[in-house]
């Protein structure tokens, strides 16, 4: 255990003496900081106050990743942060913080938050004192997660500052929750997940003690609210690793407290098509991203829930209800049970259903049919699917190539998003959104 943590984790108070990493002794360049991230750090120290890099950026600095984005800390009020740009707001009711907004990048603000504070606000007892909302540095260190995502980047002097052993851990491909982790998580259950998708996306080892209460305190996701769990599954399974998230997540019981009816469908073992599914439609997902293709969720949660969809519209199938109205039924039922745990927002719902409605469809092969579904808005990812759903040995393969060599026949390119098969000129220019 490096020196310094043990310091700090006695009695859980800061402690004033971090190791301090000076700039010759780290690899963070600041040719890799976003400007609008530099900008921000430069402008607050200007002003007199501390900044520094914090949270992901730092981690991801430091393991030579480039970062999703870039969060600032700094002992500046909200109020203090906004009168030093002319482009910043102040957002947030629980935590407040500033969006400083440079183009489409925004810089996230946050002023170093007090222990005190959070302790305030678990107890329920009303009202947070102001005084109480913001502290130190170190009590802001401390409250952090995890120790490789409590490192600070000192703009003032470039070096880097460690209070809780944070380096040792990122040498060592090691996630440690700061502090005792049962209490961790009990306050804020989030972080098993945050456990199991760091693991994932940095390919490090949760350490034991971190480890040991997830398999225990899963079930408390279930008091999470359900529109933060849908922020959560995003970020899990559409940013590039997510057949990693999910196996890491099956392994640590947690999916099943996230999507409850798949995790009960693919525990029937017998067939294998369905995991094969959802881990090729996962590979897809990882794929895409990776060549910079768009993905949505609403395939995603498709993808998800086709199994305990299609063993209810199988039941309801062999009581003589048609496929198409079987679908849509087990698809309302399905829905409104997932939506108790995970949030799906109707914009993602809707196209959600149709991809699933439209596999009935893509049986009537006769007449004018084909040319009328190959017209509707979710005929390419619908199509998607199917071809996911016969790669997975679910769905007639024979089926599956009739629709690939249609398209064909039509002038259509089959992979390439439904697009002519040669380039032809748009007939009318795409709609401008109006600036905001
Ligand atoms: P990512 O690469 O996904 O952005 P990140 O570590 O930056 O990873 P964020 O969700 O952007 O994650 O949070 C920024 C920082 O805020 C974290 O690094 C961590 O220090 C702190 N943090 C975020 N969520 C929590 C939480 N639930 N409990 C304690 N600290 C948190
Ligand atoms: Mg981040």
């Amino acid at each position: 255990m490096p020196p310094n943590r043990k310091a700090i984790l006695q009695d859980n108070r800061p402690i004033v003496t971090p190791t301090v990493i000076s700039r010759s002794e780290h690899n963070i360049s600041r040719a890799n900081i976003s400007e609008p991230a530099l900008k921000v750090l430069y402008r607050l120290k200007k002003s007199g106050y501390q900044a520094h890099l914090v949270g992901g950026g730092v981690r991801d600095l430091l393991l030579g990743r480039e970062p999703k984005d870039f969060d600032v800390a700094t002992d500046a009020t909200p109020e203090q942060v906004k009168a030093c740009f002319g482009n910043a707001r102040i957002i947030g009711r629980r935590f407040r913080l500033v969006h400083v907004r440079f183009g489409r990048e925004i810089i996230e603000v946050a002023t170093f938050r007090s222990m005190q504070f959070q302790q305030t606000e678990q107890s329920d007892e009303g009202m947070v004192l102001r005084d109480n909302e913001f502290g130190t540095i170190e009590e802001d260190a401390l409250r952090r997660d995890f120790t490789v995502n409590a490192l600070y980047y000192n703009i003032s002097d470039f070096s880097v500052i460690d209070y809780s052993g944070g380096m040792a851990d990122l040498e060592a491909g090691l996630l440690r929750l700061l502090g005792d982790p049962e209490t961790r998580y009990r306050e804020d259950p989030v972080r098993m997940l945050r456990a199991a998708r760091f693991a994932a996306k940095l390919g490090f080892n949760i350490e034991a003690a971190t480890e040991e209460p997830i398999a225990r305190l899963g079930h408390l996701l279930a008091e999470v609210p359900s529109a933060r769990l849908y922020e959560e599954v995003l970020k899990l399974f559409i940013s590039g690793y997510a057949v990693s998230a999910f196996e890491k997540l099956r392994h640590y019981g947690l999916f099943g407290q996230l999507f409850p009816q798949t995790e009960e469908a693919l525990s029937h073992e017998e067939h294998e098509f369905p995991l094969t599914l959802v881990l090729k439609g996962l590979e897809n997902t990882d794929r895409r991203l990776a060549q910079g293709k768009p993905v949505t969720p609403a395939f995603l949660f498709a993808v998800l829930l086709w199994e305990p969809l299609r063993r209810i519209a199988e039941e309801l199938q062999a009581d003589g209800v048609p496929f198409y109205q079987a679908l849509q039924e087990a698809g309302s039922l399905v829905i409104g049970r997932q939506v108790q745990r995970v949030a799906i927002p109707r914009r993602f719902s809707i196209p959600m259903r149709e991809i699933w409605t439209l596999q009935a469809r893509f049986h009537n092969t006769k007449g004018k049919r084909p040319l009328r579904l190959l017209a509707h808005p979710r005929f390419r990812a619908a199509y998607d699917f199917l071809l996911l759903r016969a790669e997975a040995g679910e769905a007639d393969p024979e089926l599956a190539a009739w629709w690939t060599r249609y398209q064909e026949e039509q002038g259509l390119d089959p992979r390439g998003g439904g697009k002519p098969a040669t380039s032809r000129r748009r007939r009318r220019p795409r709609k401008r959104r109006p600036a905001k």
